[in-house]
């Protein structure tokens, strides 16, 4: 697993100067599937975020997991009736697509005596089954969450469709970006767009050249996921 994280790693670096960039780029291992030995071993190997797409499932990884310093993002689409567990168990969710959702959590963490950071997901791209908020909505939506309390709206994230060229993903990653930029620029007060999370094993090298802050990468740390996996944990997979 080394091996593959450092490779990782050295393509996040060739993509960051290919784009002429200076600043770094979060690499969040996605081990969903995976069980909590594989997310220690990849903790013993820097990784230090990591992304799990079901609640039930971390769950149970959870107690095994004493990683020091290690954050824990919900990168599915979460259920409200399981809002309450999901703050408890991750420090940051990644997938909040309604406001509605952001409301819900804002509430449960407020009670916890948190701020709990997320994103918002927009829904790039033509197919229906992804979730999140249209871009259009996205901006007002930003605004609502900014007066949930409880909450705290660190940036954006997407899942681009799935294409065969990555190279034909390059807009989607760029209109989430520019997104980002134009909520920025409305200036809405605390709230900054300051984590784009896009990109995975497939497509990251061409997020990171449109800016990505953060990549969400699965398949080429931990390798393929087993079949049950494939079925339930695919991207976009409901919490
Ligand atoms: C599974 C998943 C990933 C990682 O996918 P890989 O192709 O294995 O890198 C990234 N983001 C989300 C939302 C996922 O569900």
């Amino acid at each position: 697993m080394v091996n593959r994280i450092a490779q990782v790693q050295e393509r996040m670096q060739a993509a960051l100067r290919r784009a002429q960039r200076e600043d770094e780029v979060t690499l969040v291992a996605v081990s969903k599937v995976f069980p909590a030995e594989t997310i220690a071993e990849a903790y013993s190997c820097g990784v230090c975020h990591f992304g799990e797409n079901r609640v039930q499932e971390f769950e149970g990884k959870r107690p095994a997991l004493n990683l020091p310093g290690a954050t824990f993002h919900l990168i599915g689409h979460l259920q409200s009736n399981k809002a309450r567990k999901a703050v408890e168990l991750f420090d940051r969710i990644d997938s909040v697509d309604s406001p509605s959702l952001a409301q819900r959590l804002g509430k449960i963490a407020e009670e916890a005596g948190r701020e709990l950071p997320v994103l918002l997901q927009v829904h790039v791209g033509e197919e229906r089954t992804k979730g999140g908020v249209l871009p259009a909505e996205a901006g007002a939506t930003v605004r609502r969450m900014a007066d949930v309390k409880g909450i705290r709206v660190e940036g954006l994230m997407a899942i681009p469709p799935y294409r065969e060229d990555p190279e034909q993903a390059r807009p989607f990653f760029r209109q989430l970006r520019e997104l980002a930029e134009e909520i920025d620029r409305t200036g809405i007060p605390g709230v900054s767009m300051g984590t784009l999370s896009m990109g995975m094993t497939h497509d990251f090298e061409i997020a990171i050249e449109e800016g990505a802050t953060e990549i969400r990468v699965g398949t080429a740390i931990f390798g393929e996921r087993p079949p049950l996996g494939k079925a339930r944990g695919r991207a976009g997979g409901r919490a």
